[in-house]
């Protein structure tokens, strides 16, 4: 008999029908002997519906009070998701309790949108598993210390989910989803790609920072740093599928590098379209430049990602740096009415129409010439490449957004990351 963390993702619990599904599957479990507790997100849709309506009524630039009702607002779909899980577990014939993020508590730092868990308290949830329930906590929310409802973060129900787990020291966190599992890369945009059975922690984390969408990087960070064993997996799949075969499909994180030695050096592709290029030009190239400039960036709250500065001519650099879209506009008028004149930088330029295409893999560790052969095969599509980052386990590239396709097209075939064409 294990505990078991079940999370289920906005498609997974669409409607009432993909609902009573979810009932069915979460009651097999709990028939095996599993203590069972399950991490709804919102009804596909609803989280997007309760934030749109916000936005009519208020269509401009949001105030801490706003943000406030706005948590307050979109927490409102995982506990009508939740409550619609317990009485469709009850009507299965299993007792099953539903509980709010503040009910619980799950305590969060006050960022409302962007909320960090900083304690769960199990005691509630293990009388309830203790007593047969099921137990079912909200995804995506918490209580700050002025018991104001909180969120964490588009996606963030994953995040929810594998912090349970950690509290309540799980045996496994499965992340049930519309996919199959982790694939290398995004399976509905690359139809070829292939399905991972495992990947690394290390690797999932990068996957998930570069932008695969399949997990809140949060929740990877959580997973990684209370090593909890995490899985992703179907619910698509027939609910009364053997349980065994169940609790191995989809994709193992690992924790084990070993493992991972027989595997490709190169496991998966990422890209990522939020971003946008920001250039300062002709800046005095003095010590400094690099702290003024970002610096009055971080204190406007705004992350910075891939960042080149490059040779001095003159005299004089270029300095660039990309950013989230949301924050390009605010970071331009910035640059220009306050950065620029104190710098005595000729000006500030911006490119939005870019992104970020990434190959991922613990390999690149153990092999040289892997991010040189990237830059290759994209040289040989005469593809441009605005900017490079790299990390250890990591190769990043800044292009037109316009070659993306070409770009994933060339990097899939070229670290055969296809799936084997079929016999
Ligand atoms: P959920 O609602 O279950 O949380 P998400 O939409 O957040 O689901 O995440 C699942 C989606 O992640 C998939 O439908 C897929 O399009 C996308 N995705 C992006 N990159 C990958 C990848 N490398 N492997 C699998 N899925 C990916
Ligand atoms: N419902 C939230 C969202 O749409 C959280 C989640 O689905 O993980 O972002
Ligand atoms: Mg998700």
């Amino acid at each position: 008999m294990a505990l078991i963390v079940h999370k289920y993702g906005g498609t997974s619990m669409g409607s009432t029908e993909r609902i009573a599904q979810v009932a069915k599957r979460v009651a097999k479990w709990a028939r095996a002997g599993h203590k069972m507790v399950v991490v709804p997100s919102a009804m596909s849709g609803e989280t997007n519906r309760l934030l749109g309506l916000a936005k009519e009524l208020a269509p401009g630039k949001p105030t801490a009070d706003y943000l406030r009702e706005q948590d307050m607002l979109a927490a409102t779909g995982e506990q009508a998701s939740s409550a619609l899980l317990a009485i469709a577990l009850q009507a299965e014939g299993q007792p099953a309790v539903s509980y709010a993020g503040w009910q619980v508590p799950i305590r969060t730092s006050n960022a409302y949108t962007k909320a960090r868990i900083d304690s769960i308290d199990d005691k509630k949830v293990r009388a309830d598993l203790d007593a047969g329930k099921v137990v079912i906590i909200t995804g995506f929310q918490g209580v700050d210390e002025g018991g104001n409802i909180t969120t964490l973060g588009r996606g963030g129900s994953d995040t929810s989910a594998v912090a349970v787990a950690a509290a309540l020291k799980a045996d496994e966190a499965l992340i049930f989803t519309d996919v199959d599992g982790v694939y290398t890369t995004d399976p509905r945009i690359v139809p070829e790609a292939r399905r991972l059975s495992t990947i690394s922690f290390e690797e999932m984390l990068e996957m998930a920072s570069l932008g695969s969408k399949v997990l809140q990087i949060r929740s990877v960070e959580f997973a990684g740093k209370y090593k909890v064993p995490m899985r992703v997996l179907s619910s698509f799949t027939p609910w009364d599928i053997d349980l065994t075969e169940e609790a191995k499909s989809g994709t193992l994180i690992t924790f084990e590098e070993d493992e991972q030695m027989e595997q490709a050096v190169v496991s998966g592709i990422a890209f990522n379209r939020d971003e946008a290029k920001i250039s300062v030009l002709g800046v005095p190239d003095k010590p400094g430049i690099a702290y003024q400039i970002l610096g009055a960036v971080a204190d406007a709250n705004v992350e910075v990602d891939v960042i080149i500065q490059n040779i001095s001519q003159g005299g004089k650099t270029d300095f660039s740096f990309t950013v989230n879209h949301n924050d390009f506009a605010k970071t331009l008028d910035l640059l220009r009415d306050k950065v620029v004149p104190a710098l005595g930088a000729a000006e500030v330029v911006g490119d939005p129409r870019i992104c970020k295409v990434s190959i991922v893999g613990i390999g690149m560790r153990s092999h040289v010439g892997v991010a040189a052969k990237m830059f290759r095969v994209l040289s040989e599509e005469g593809i441009n490449i605005q900017m490079i980052s790299t990390s250890e386990i990591k190769s990043s590239v800044v292009i037109d957004e316009k070659y993306m396709e070409l770009a994933v097209k060339a990097l899939r075939r070229a670290f055969d990351l296809d799936r084997p064409a079929a016999a």
